[in-house]
């Protein structure tokens, strides 16, 4: 064989594999793919199981604790991924190829789309059923989004008129502050008086006081949040 022969049926079988590699290309369908940390809280049976796991391990420690209260008591729960679902926004944001801003965030509030983490809404209808109980929920959302939050948890069915939110005023308002205002009856709190907190929930440290006496697993209680953080 010539070599010309042979280069020129290198060119062809070049240009099939060439040819057969675009046609696959252009027939892979077009979905976006999401991070592992992502597809973990919105496709897997275990983050399913952790949160459950978490909230009816809860709600033996709150109602246990609960009948031992003579008075008013309250929990103390963050909103987002504890017991507000926000993976439709981390999936936006993933599939535009975009950053978390504040301003992507607050427009993702605003339509009140947020879903449910795994357990939260059989507990707290089963809070709301004990006598003496409040629910305050501490969330970094800002104070001036609060009719969009308080919508979306009514909406969700999660809601009640006792609830308190305690939003975010500004940056320096941070949850330390708040906790304090509930703790010692003061600020935003000063009508209501200070509140005997049975347990925290959260899904950041940030979340929880710092304060030995309360244990994990009894006081406070951790979600799953593989997706942000300050870590
Ligand atoms: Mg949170």
């Amino acid at each position: 064989m010539s070599t010309n022969f042979l280069r020129l049926l290198g060119a062809y079988v070049v240009m099939g594999i060439l040819f057969a590699l675009t046609a696959r290309a252009a027939e892979a369908p077009k979905v976006a793919s999401f991070s592992t940390a992502l597809n973990w809280v919105t496709k897997s049976r275990e983050y399913q199981a952790v949160c459950l796991q978490t909230y009816a391990n809860a709600w033996d420690k709150v109602a246990a604790a609960a009948k031992k209260q003579k008075g008013p008591w309250t929990i103390v729960m963050d909103l987002d991924e504890t017991v507000l679902d926000n993976s439709g926004y981390q999936r936006r944001l993933e599939a535009s190829g975009q950053g978390h801003t504040q301003e992507a965030w607050e427009v993702w509030v605003a339509e009140r789309k947020a879903g449910l983490v795994p357990g939260a809404k059989e507990f707290i209808a089963k809070v709301r059923k004990l006598p003496n109980g409040r629910i305050i929920f501490i969330s970094n959302r800002y104070a001036r989004n609060t009719d969009h939050s308080r919508a979306n948890v009514n909406q969700l069915g999660l809601g009640d008129k006792s609830d308190i939110y305690l939003l975010r005023k500004d940056r320096k308002d941070r949850k330390n502050l708040r906790r304090a205002e509930v703790l010692q009856g003061k600020g935003r709190i000063k009508s209501h008086g200070a509140q005997k907190v049975l347990a925290w929930f959260g899904d950041a440290a940030h979340d929880f006081p710092d304060d030995s006496k309360l244990k994990w697993g009894t006081h406070k209680f951790m979600l799953p949040n593989p997706v942000y953080g300050d870590w």
